[in-house]
């Protein structure tokens, strides 16, 4: 069972996970955008971490909510709303339970991961974040491995994809032979998730 320990973890993990590969989420947006990815999700899972020390929320879903309201509240581009949506919306579908299983919180990333998709209009192959995040939320059914896996498989298979939506679109072809930076900073987010298990 997954209690509000194992979903702070996850927060944290993904924090250093983030501050370590800054540079590299800001270079692949300097590809095929404005260079500010890494920066961006910096600044909002700093914010997060600061927000779950301060009052630390005892339910898994408290725990993505609090989270999803600070990156929506702390990172300016079009990352952080997704992002912010994604685990509002997941955390929401957790309801108050204390603890939960793998299972419930598959299918509550699966809400979470469409919500994202309707909030942004993408879909999947546009080469966006939904690229990592919907294989893996389909693969956590099976297990964390399998999700983290999927995750990293999906952020690669970005390289080839022209974008359909965010401001990489606006390269078209040009945005082909680049790893999309959302969908590399949701394989870590993934791999986060199964770093946090046991
Ligand atoms: P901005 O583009 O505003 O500078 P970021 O650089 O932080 O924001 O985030 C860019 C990432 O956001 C992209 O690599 C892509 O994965 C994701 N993204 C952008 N637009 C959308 C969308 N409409 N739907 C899903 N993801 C999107
Ligand atoms: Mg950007
Ligand atoms: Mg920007």
């Amino acid at each position: 069972m997954l209690d509000a320990d194992f979903f702070r973890r996850w927060m944290t993990t993904t924090a250093a996970a983030v501050d370590r590969e800054a540079a590299h989420l800001t270079e692949l947006d300097s590809a095929i955008g404005d260079a500010d990815h890494g920066s961006n999700l910096q600044r909002g899972f700093t914010a997060v971490v600061a927000a779950l020390e301060k009052e630390p929320p005892q339910t898994p879903g408290a725990v993505l909510m609090l989270a999803g309201r600070q990156l929506i509240s702390t990172v300016g581009g079009a990352s952080g709303p997704l992002y912010g949506t994604l685990l509002r919306r997941t955390g929401k579908a957790l309801g108050d339970a204390p603890t939960v299983t793998v299972g419930d919180l598959a299918q509550a990333l699966g809400t979470g991961v469409a919500a994202v998709a309707q909030l942004g209009g993408a879909q999947a192959g546009d080469k966006t974040m939904l690229d990592a995040l919907l294989p893996a939320a389909e693969a956590l059914g099976t297990s964390f491995e399998a999700a983290r896996d999927a995750a990293q498989a999906g952020a690669l298979a970005t390289v080839p994809l022209q974008a359909r939506k965010g401001r990489a679109s606006y390269l078209g072809e040009r945005s082909i032979g680049h790893q999309d930076p959302g969908a590399t900073s949701s394989a870590l987010l993934i791999t986060a998730l199964a770093e946090s298990d046991g």
